[in-house]
């Protein structure tokens, strides 16, 4: 009897549910973190630098318990920056639908990955370093199935039948979570700080922040904060917001197990009003912020169809350090103001007072 339960239960015997349910979420933690840090915001946006130790450890730990290539999943992911909500966008859910995104996202990826188009995202990647060593050629990307074997194997030696039941899960947390929660729910519902743009700005883009508290995703939770920065390490903007992720790079900065490389923070208002020169560069940073503040106002103070807005919206069209001269902005923040409506005259007055908040570099 004894040895029957033993064979079952594999050589750490039975547990009890809640340490399954333990195993489970310490074990696909590592595998939230390798896609949050290494492969989002190390290699497919350059905002930070991991010691090779620690890049390495994700590497072996991604192929180990989910078989995504780097590669791949970098192209795919700037692929949906630059043509976010678009035609190309590999899982919009404005393209696609919300549901076919939230179950069938991993087929899109999938789809994304098979197109040589796809890669054109990763050609000459700046701050980022896609890793071309003999292991990547030949195990990471070329046996990419491999790990998920091995794991299995190991799984069910220490934990038996209900090991299978664990690897099933952990195979399944990154096509639930990221391929469906972040990329469906994150462009579909939550809250938004931003009216964000796609990359090259012709386009605007869903995201939200689906809630506050980024946890439970590694702060990936909070997405309409990544796309108004991309390039941001932190995802986490206002006083109540939580990215857990952030909390890792902290920990391993005190370590010196990671270089941050780049931090966007939300502007503050000053009590000295900015130059022309210093409003053209906060509003160049942080147009996506300031036309979220302006669409409020003008929605409250019924500014539906105007001269001030179409020319606002113009603005906003094309990239960001060429859609607006210093001249243009300066004249139609006071002409904001002079339109002598309350929540567009404090509009105008916030923006005229803005001042960055921290350097972007570190
Ligand atoms: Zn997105
Ligand atoms: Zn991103």
């Amino acid at each position: 009897m004894m040895e029957s339960i033993d064979f079952f239960y594999g050589l750490l015997g039975e547990l009890a549910w809640w340490q399954y349910c333990l195993v489970v979420v310490l074990l696909t933690q590592p595998t939230i973190l390798g896609v949050t840090l290494y492969l989002h915001r190390e290699q497919a946006h350059g905002s930070i630098k991991l010691h090779p130790l620690v890049a390495h450890f994700f590497r072996f730990w991604l192929w180990l318990t989910t078989g995504m290539k780097t590669k791949e999943w970098v192209a795919v992911h700037r692929k949906h920056h630059g043509k976010c909500e678009l035609p190309d966008d590999p899982h919009s859910p404005e393209q696609k639908g919300l549901w076919r995104v939230l179950f069938f996202g991993v087929h899109y990826y999938r789809e994304a990955a098979r197109l040589p188009s796809t890669y054109e995202y990763v050609r000459g990647l700046r701050g980022a370093n896609l890793p071309d060593d003999w292991l990547e050629r030949n195990l990471y990307q070329k046996r990419n199935w491999l790990g998920l074997k091995l794991l299995l194997m190991v799984y069910v030696v220490l934990f038996g039948i209900p090991g299978l039941a664990i690897w099933l899960l952990q195979y399944l947390w990154i096509p639930i979570h990221a391929a469906g929660i972040i990329n469906g729910v994150g462009h579909a519902l939550g809250y938004r700080n931003a009216d964000t743009r796609n990359g090259d700005g012709t386009n605007p883009d869903a995201s939200t922040n689906i809630v506050p508290w980024g946890v439970w995703i590694g702060g990936e939770e909070l997405h309409n904060n990544h796309h108004l920065y991309p390039t941001s390490a932190k995802f986490s903007q206002r006083w109540f917001e939580v990215d857990i992720g952030w909390g890792v790079i902290n920990c391993l900065r005190l370590l010196r197990l990671v270089e941050v490389r780049h931090v966007s923070c939300l502007p503050k208002v000053s009590a000295k009003v900015a130059t022309d020169e210093e409003l053209l560069h906060v509003f160049q940073h942080h147009r996506f912020l300031i036309a979220r503040w302006f669409r409020r106002a003008a929605e409250r103070e019924l500014l539906t169809s105007s001269l001030l807005r179409d020319r606002f919206e113009k603005f906003m069209r094309g990239r960001g350090k060429d859609s607006v001269t210093k001249e243009q902005l300066t004249e139609w923040v006071a002409e904001v103001r002079a339109t002598g409506k309350k929540k567009l005259v404090d509009f105008s007055n916030k923006v005229r007072r803005l001042r960055e908040y921290r350097s972007h570099k570190m």
